[in-house]
């Protein structure tokens, strides 16, 4: 099972994620871990990835796609994988392909789990944080049993100023915009599968699957 995972922020990729690798028993493949582990390596791809990011820069496009070649060419790869986080853009879209290409693999499916932002706003800009301890609640996932009280200490919850609504409709509108030719390019191929993400974590997990076969 050859597998792309994407989603916006709020969308509950990451949730979804850990069962899908289980249930197929294939790698998780995440951007984060990848140079992680290819810097850890010290991979050729990886010592590129590396001098980059010690002098403060961004990892560039090209070191990016070698460190994902390196990673796919691994032999865990060979009965399947799930791509995480990569890829972002239609450029990355497209070498991706070139990669699979050379590995003589070929893509079964790129799950896109797309929700409304009517309901991606409260998940993105719910979270509330206590003045005088410092616990997280969110309002729509981690409730405090009285608006506005901490369950611990009583202290005023308040919402950081980085949570507001201008701030995560910018962050959707950014996404969108980034990842929208990407998807274009995936539906032409047949090979995009979209999931209602608004429904119960479980339920979205049913649908994956079921759209898998
Ligand atoms: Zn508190």
């Amino acid at each position: 099972m050859k597998i792309i995972l994407m989603g916006g922020p709020g969308a509950g990729k990451g949730t979804q994620a850990g069962p899908l690798v289980e249930r197929f028993g294939i790698p998780h493949i995440s951007t984060g871990d990848m140079f992680r582990a290819a810097i850890k390596n010290g991979t050729e791809q990886g010592l590129k990835a590396k001098s980059f990011m010690d002098a403060g820069g961004l990892v560039p496009d090209e070191v990016t796609i070698g460190v994902v070649a390196e990673r796919l060419a691994q032999p865990d790869c060979v009965k399947g994988f799930l791509l995480d986080g990569f890829p972002r853009t239609l450029a990355q879209g497209t070498a991706l392909a070139e990669i699979l290409d050379r590995l003589g693999m070929k893509l079964d499916g790129v799950i896109n789990i797309e929700v409304a932002e009517d309901v991606l706003i409260p998940r993105l800009t719910g979270r509330r944080v206590c003045r005088q301890c410092g616990a997280s609640y969110h309002m729509v996932f981690n409730k405090p049993e009285k608006e506005g009280v901490c369950g611990q200490c009583a202290g005023e919850l308040y919402q950081r100023s980085d949570d507001n609504v201008e701030t995560a409709k910018n962050r959707l509108l950014t996404y969108n915009n980034q990842t929208q030719p990407l998807i274009d390019f995936y539906q032409k191929q047949g090979l995009l599968i979209t999931v209602n993400g608004g429904q119960a974590i479980e339920q979205v997990f049913t649908d994956i699957l079921k759209a898998l076969g």
